[in-house]
C-alpha cells in the first residue's frame, strides 16, 4: 500500500540511538509473567487500567525560545503533523500575535484577519469569568493536514496587555485549554518570541517545553535566560512542568561552526537539560512550506528534514512512553 506521506513514519530507524517505541514498551507490560498476573488478578488489572488512563492523558507542549527565527513554527506545524500521522489527535495553538502559525496552515493573511473566533476571542470569554461556551471553542477550531488548529492574528496582541488587567492573569491560557484536553492526546503551543505574558501563560498551561535553538552563538546563549525563567514558573507557579528538550534547528552539518556550537551545548546542558539526538538540518525545502500552505511531509515526503521530524517524532513519543512506565511490583504491597 502506498504511505500518504511517502514513507512509513513507523520504519524510518533512528540513525544515533535506539529509543524507546510503543512496541518496546508494550512487550515490557507483556512482560508480566503468567504467575504475577494471575497471583494478584486484581492488582495487574487496576494497573493496567491506570496505565490506559495514563495513555488517554493528553499532553500539553510549548514551544517556546523568546528568540525569533530559531524554528519555532516550523516545529510546531512538522512535529503536529508527523504526531497526526503517527495516530495522536492532535491540537496546534497559534499563540503568536504574528500569526505565522496560522498561516502556515493554509490561512493567508486577509482570511486570518477575517476569522470571527481567534485564541483572543476564546482567552477574552474567558477572562469575563463566565462559564465555558462550548460552541464558541469549537467554531474556533480549523483543520490542517492531520491536525487541528485555533488560529490566531493581530487581535491577540490586544489580548495580551489585557491580560496585565485581569485576575489569575498566568493561568488564563491554561483555563481557556482546559475543555480541549479531553479531546486531544497532545496539544502544541507555539509561543511568539519573547517572555512575556503570552509566553509565561504557554509555560503555565504546558506539562513540558520544547526549545528550538539555532546552533549560532546569540541563540546559545539567549537560552540561559529562557532556562531561567521556565524555572522560576516551575517553581512558582507551574511545578509540574518539564522540559522535554533542547532542539537544534537548521544545522547546517558541513559548517565546523554548527558542529562546535552544537557539541558544545550538549556537553554544557549534560545530564540535567536534554537536547534531543535528533537535529533538524537547513533546507530550502523546508523554508518554501509557509509560502505552500503545506508541512514538510506534504511538500517534501522524501527529504532530509521530513526523516528528522519523523525522528524528533518518536523521541517525543518515546519521553512519554518514558514518563508513564512507572515500575511497579505486582503482587507485592
Ligand atoms: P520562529 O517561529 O522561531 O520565529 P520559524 O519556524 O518561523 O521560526 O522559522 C524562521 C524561518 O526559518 C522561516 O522562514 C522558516 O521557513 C525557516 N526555517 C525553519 N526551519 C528551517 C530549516 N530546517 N531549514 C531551512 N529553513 C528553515
Ligand atoms: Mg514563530
Amino acid at each position: 500500500m502506498r504511505e500518504p506521506y511517502g514513507f512509513p513514519i513507523e520504519n524510518i530507524k533512528p540513525k544515533a540511538k535506539v529509543f524507546s517505541t510503543p512496541q518496546g514498551v508494550q512487550s515490557k507490560y507483556c512482560g508480566i509473567t503468567y504467575r504475577e498476573a494471575n497471583s494478584s488478578k486484581h492488582t495487574a488489572n487496576s494497573y493496567l487500567k491506570e496505565e490506559k488512563a495514563l495513555e488517554d492523558k493528553c499532553k500539553v507542549i510549548a514551544i517556546a525560545n523568546q528568540k525569533g527565527g530559531v524554528g519555532k513554527t516550523t516545529t510546531a506545524v512538522n512535529l503536529g503533523v508527523a504526531l497526526g500521522i503517527s495516530g495522536k489527535k492532535v491540537l496546534l495553538i497559534d499563540a503568536d500575535p504574528q500569526g505565522s502559525l496560522t498561516k502556515s496552515c493554509k490561512i493567508d493573511n486577509a482570511d486570518a484577519d477575517k476569522l470571527e473566533v481567534t485564541l483572543s476571542e476564546l482567552m477574552a470569554y474567558e477572562m469575563t469569568g463566565e462559564d465555558k461556551d462550548y460552541i464558541l471553542i469549537n467554531n474556533s477550531i480549523k483543520q490542517f493536514e492531520t491536525v487541528d488548529l485555533i488560529p490566531s492574528n493581530i487581535s491577540l496582541s490586544g489580548t495580551e496587555t489585557a491580560l496585565f488587567n485581569c485576575m489569575s492573569r498566568e493561568s488564563v491560557l491554561k483555563r481557556t485549554i482546559e475543555p480541549l484536553r479531553q479531546k486531544y492526546d497532545v496539544i502544541l503551543i507555539d509561543c511568539m518570541p519573547s517572555l512575556g505574558m503570552m509566553t509565561i501563560n504557554a509555560l503555565v498551561a504546558a506539562d513540558s517545553v520544547i526549545i528550538p535553538c539555532e546552533p549560532s552563538f546569540l541563540s546559545v546563549k539567549g537560552l540561559d535566560l529562557l532556562l531561567h525563567s521556565i524555572a522560576k514558573i516551575k517553581r512558582q507557579i507551574n511545578p509540574g512542568l518539564k522540559i522535554d528538550g533542547v532542539l537544534m534547528t537548521m544545522v547546517d552539518s558541513r559548517t565546523v561552526n554548527a558542529r562546535e556550537i552544537t557539541s558544545a551545548l550538549r556537553d554544557a546542558m549534560g545530564n540535567s537539560i536534554n537536547v534531543f539526538n535528533i537535529e533538524i538540518p537547513r533546507s530550502v525545502r523546508a523554508t518554501e512550506c509557509p509560502n505552500a500552505g503545506e508541512s514538510i511531509f506534504v511538500h517534501d515526503p522524501g527529504g532530509k528534514v521530513a526523516e528528522a521530524y519523523a525522528l524528533l517524532t518518536k523521541e517525543v513519543n518515546g519521553l512519554e512512553r518514558k514518563a508513564q512506565v512507572r515500575p511497579r511490583s505486582f503482587g507485592v504491597r
